[in-house]
Formats: C-alpha cells, structure tokens, sequence
C-alpha cells in the first residue's frame, strides 16, 4: 500500500474487520409471508436479526394448503411485512446493500410474490438482487450466530414439504443422502393430526403441545391396532429413503377400529403413537444411511436439525439418544418454521463466498424444483 501512512493502514484494517452492512430479506415460498432485515458483521462473521416478520395464512378451514389461497394471501400481506420489518430500529435504508429473496424451491404464485416485490425495491433503491434457495436457508441458519458447524456437516430438513438428510461439503455443494419417496414427515404428522381432531395451522405442532401439556394424562391401554415400520423389511430395509404416506393410511384405518368419541386421555395414547412411530422411522434411516456413509469422512459429526418438526423436543431427544456420537445443531425454535431470516443468511454466506458475481438478474423466475445439488446454477425457468 504506496502514499498511506502506517497510521491509516491501521485504521483501514480495522475498518475492513468491522464492517457492517444490512440486507433485506423476503420469503413466500409456501403460505408464510415473511420479511426481515439483517445486520451483518464483517469481523465476527455473524448477523444480528434487526426485524424478523411473518404473516401466516390460516388453512384451518381448508384441510390443507391451497396454492391460490397462498397466492392471494401473499398479495395481501407483502407490502405490510415488508413495510413492518423496515421500520425497525436501527434500519437505515441506505445501509441495505441487497435484497435477498427466496427464488425457488416452491409454490410457483406464492414465489413469485415475493421475486416480483424484491425485484421491485432493487429496481427503486437501485441495489443488487440475490435469489437464494430455500432449503440453503434451512440448512445454514444455525450458522448465523457463530459460524457452526463448519464444513462438512448433515443436515436433517424435516419440515412440512420436506423430508431429506443432506451432506453439506462446501458452501455450493450439497448431496441429498436420504430422501421421502411421497409426502414430508410434517404433511403425515398433520394429516395424522387433523384425523385426529386438531386445528391450527400447524396441526403437528398442536398435537405435540396436546401431548406435553399433561403427559401423565395418557390411556396406555388404547392403542392402533397397527403402525407402520415403511421400508423396513427384506431388501428394502438398506434403502436410503423416508417414506411417510403410510402412516396416515393406518392412522386412518385404525382410527375406524376404535370406540368414539375418543376421551382426552385415549387421544394423546394415540397421538403420541403416532409421532413415536414417525420418529422412530426418521431415526432409522438416518442410522441405515449413516452406516453406509461411515468411514468415508468426518461429516457425520456434526447434524443441524431444521424445519418445523424439528423443533419438537422428543425428536431432538430420541435423534441426541440414537445417535451419542453427533453433535446436534438447532436453530432458535422461531427459526425452526419457514422465516426470512434464514433467507438473508444464506445470501450473506453466499455473497461473502463469491462476491458481486453471486447477485441475479432482474430477469430471473421463480423455481418450482430446484435441486440442492445445482445449487450456483441458475436455473432459468419453472421446472
Ligand atoms: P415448515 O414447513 O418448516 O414451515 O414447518 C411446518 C411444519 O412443521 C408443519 O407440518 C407443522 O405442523 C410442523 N411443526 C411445527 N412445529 C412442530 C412441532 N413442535 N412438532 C411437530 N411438528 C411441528
Ligand atoms: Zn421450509
């Protein structure tokens, strides 16, 4: 460094070290409208959450979620999201140097709310757009606080349209190990749920609050005829794949076999059947996969866990028991369910990976399939 004092090159080191600078984020992948705004911090590799806010729609009434309800909830609440974690404090318009959107995997009308209104700000503000994949947010955000694990790590996503285990080696290069051949643990376990008389919008986060409120209120007696053990006989018990469909079918079934209405006590007996044996599958064909996957590397020591079932304490607790080598990384419960937060975390990681050359288009499109494996690779259209 020629013509600068010493003095200044100090002062220019520590301006480097400390340097912040805030992103805007927006996710609407699903029916979660979400915004948040992020203050990251150049010398310790980690971001303050300024805002953090989330909109969800109540299907309640529609048995599950439908995609044009989504889309016009979306409509409904974005601007007012947005508008509410700008006006934080300590938000400075001028201090948002990109905005982070979530550009697929998802609900092509609900993603391309969020994508149209972010390309938007970008295009007013005159800032860069990054479109970040969702499941990247998933898996990196336990990172945002202290920059671990470090790669290579697993990651478990179980939420309500995901099931997989997934080895991360590097930033971009991410292997799905264990995948669901039909529904999400989260989509079973709400199905399994609304059958068995919850509402809300997360019937499986209800169900598990019906169980902890008073355990010892249980009727050990009842019990459903059968529960399912999928893809765990003959062959297919080395298969490497989740399977979550059946337990809704016999839910449904065994249900049928038993004395109505069901008592309070008789309800959690089989409600807590039900996740044990959902879970009980999970843990299964992590341990088949991490048998096969052993020896190879060091990956398997360190797990996050991420998505809405994985804030339930008895999966954490069976996961932390079946598996004594890992250690387990957990985002914040409200970090656990589709956030913005998660979105402009990973777009920092990806823009203090690869720089300008990471930021999109305006001309980009929402996603619907996107595998986590091509993750840098733009795909330009719906899949
Ligand atoms: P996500 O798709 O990541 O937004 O997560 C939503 C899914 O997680 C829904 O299926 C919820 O019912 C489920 N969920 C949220 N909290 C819990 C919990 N504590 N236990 C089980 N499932 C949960
Ligand atoms: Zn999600």
């Amino acid at each position: 460094m020629q013509g600068i004092t010493l003095r200044q090159q100090i002062r220019r080191f520590f301006w480097r070290q400390t340097r912040q600078y805030q992103v805007l984020a927006i996710e609407t992948s699903c029916d979660d409208t979400c915004a948040s705004v992020l203050n990251y911090q150049k010398g310790t590799k980690t971001a303050n959450v300024l805002s953090h806010v989330r909109a969800s729609l109540n299907s309640t009434d529609f048995g599950g979620i439908i995609p044009t309800k989504a889309h016009e909830h979306h409509q409904r609440h974005i601007a007012k999201v947005v508008t509410e974690a700008l006006s934080a404090n300590g938000i400075e318009r001028r201090s948002i140097k990109f905005v982070c959107v979530t550009k697929g995997p998802g609900m092509l009308g609900s993603l391309s709310t969020g994508l149209s209104f972010a390309k938007g700000l970008c295009l007013a503000w005159n800032i860069p757009l990054l479109g970040v994949h969702h499941m990247l947010g998933h898996l990196l955000i336990p990172r945002i606080k202290s920059s671990t694990p470090s790669f290579p790590f697993l990651s478990l996503l179980v939420s309500g349209g995901h099931t997989m285990l997934v080895k991360s080696t590097t930033l971009d290069t991410h292997e799905i190990l264990c995948d669901t051949i039909d529904i999400a643990a989260g989509d079973a376990l709400d199905k399994c749920g609304r059958r068995l008389g919850f509402r809300g919008t997360m019937i499986a986060r209800e169900m598990y609050k019906f169980i902890q409120r008073s355990p010892a209120c249980i009727d050990h007696k009842t019990k459903l005829p059968k529960l399912p053990t999928p893809l765990n006989q003959g062959p297919n018990r080395q298969l490497t794949r989740f399977s979550f469909a059946p337990f809704y079918t016999m839910v449904d079934r065994g249900l049928d076999t038993l004395p109505q209405p069901l008592t309070e006590a008789q309800r959690r007996s089989i409600s807590l059947q039900v996740q044990d044996s959902v879970f009980e599958h999970i843990v299964t064909k992590i341990q088949t996969t991490l048998t096969k996957l052993r020896g190879l590397d060091n990956a398997e020591h360190d797990m996050v866990v991420s998505g809405g079932v994985g804030s339930n304490k008895i999966l954490r607790d069976k996961l932390e028991n079946c598996l004594p080598e890992t250690r387990f990384h957990y985002p914040d419960a409200e970090l656990c369910t589709d956030n913005a937060v998660m979105i402009g975390w990973a777009g920092i990681e990806l823009y203090e990976e690869f720089g300008d050359q990471i930021f999109d288009d305006l001309s980009i499109e929402p996603v619907r399939k996107w595998p986590l494996s091509d993750i840098l690779i733009n795909p330009t259209s719906v899949m």
